[in-house]
């Protein structure tokens, strides 16, 4: 269970998202057997907005917890999932070897229809596989406070009680080590100190980025963004890997247990960033 596997050497993760067809999913394969080579302590596969795209999902978590040598963890949200469906899936992943989930809100489907499903909150679901006694249990943090949070005292206390009864945190991507220090700090004063992963990400696509940053509240650096989007694409990842290599010491040398790479289900970026931080040999 990945909750084991914290706690000494910094952990190394990579995110992936489950593709829409064959060729993707083939793609990701490939990209999977690169990242492998890396010795990962753990991967996590999202679920689609709206909770589409589970069985995608799931069949790619399968796939990894049963074929490598690293456990895979499945991204499960409120949005789009009745008790019985949530039951049945976590009975499916434990019969299938798989131990790690992280419970999520969700985002909500993207044609704008009104999510469906019998939870609202994060923590429901924590509770619902907490109480199967068999799951290591993540949740999401957001450095910058959720953007439906009211106020910041409300987010750091719902976070703190959701981590209460989970096992660690994943962070939304940020750019500044401070975010993840006055985090860190602020849970601390709640008297939470389970582990929080900070989540990298290393921007080729400045673009794309910017439209998710914009959904997370994420501030994003606009001199790193004007670089990004005055240099030629080939020219891009040379400067990504830079800022997110720096981004990531520091948030290694603040006492980070690991970190977690959104690589986009491509290998390239997330190896130059893992070679450039001596992280692995
Ligand atoms: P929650 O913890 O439920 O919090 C949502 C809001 O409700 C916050 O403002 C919180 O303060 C508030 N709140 C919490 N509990 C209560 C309560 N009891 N009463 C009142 N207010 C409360 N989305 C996907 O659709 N698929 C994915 O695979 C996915 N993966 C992600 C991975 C990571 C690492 C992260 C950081 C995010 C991911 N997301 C994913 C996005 C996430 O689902 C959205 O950010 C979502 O809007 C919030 O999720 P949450 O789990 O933090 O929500």
């Amino acid at each position: 269970m990945i909750r084991d596997l914290l706690g000494g050497e910094p952990s190394l993760s990579f995110e992936f998202f489950p593709p829409a067809d064959a060729q993707g999913r083939a793609r990701l394969n490939a990209t999977i057997d690169e990242l492998a080579d890396l010795s990962p302590t753990f991967v996590s596969v999202t679920c689609g907005a709206g909770g589409q795209g589970h069985d995608r999902t799931r069949d790619i978590v399968v796939d990894i917890a049963t074929g490598r040598s690293f456990p895979a963890m499945a991204h499960l949200t409120c949005v789009g999932h009745t008790r019985a469906e949530v039951d049945d899936l976590l009975a499916d992943y434990a019969e299938h070897g798989v131990d790690d989930v992280l419970a999520l809100a969700g985002d909500p489907p993207p044609d704008g229809t009104p999510p469906r499903g019998d939870f609202t909150y994060a923590s429901e679901l924590v509770d619902v596989a907490g109480a199967r006694g068999d799951f290591s249990i993540c949740v999401a943090a957001h450095p910058e406070v959720h953007p439906r949070s009211p106020d910041r005292a409300s987010d750091r206390r719902h976070l703190a009680d959701k981590l209460e009864r989970a096992d660690f945190a994943i962070t939304q991507f940020f750019f500044d080590a401070s975010l993840y220090r006055r985090l860190v700090d602020e849970l601390a004063d709640l008297g939470c100190d389970k582990p929080i992963v900070p989540g990298l990400f290393p921007v080729t696509a400045p673009k794309t980025v910017r439209r998710f940053a914009a959904m997370n509240g994420t501030a994003v650096p606009e001199d790193l963004f004007a670089r990004l989007e005055a240099a030629q694409p080939g020219d891009r990842r040379a400067i990504a890997v830079e800022a997110a290599a720096v981004l990531g010491q520091d948030l290694l040398d603040a006492g980070a247990p690991g970190l977690h790479v959104y690589t986009m289900n491509r290998p390239e970026t997330a190896v130059a960033l893992v070679r450039a931080l001596g992280l692995r040999p």
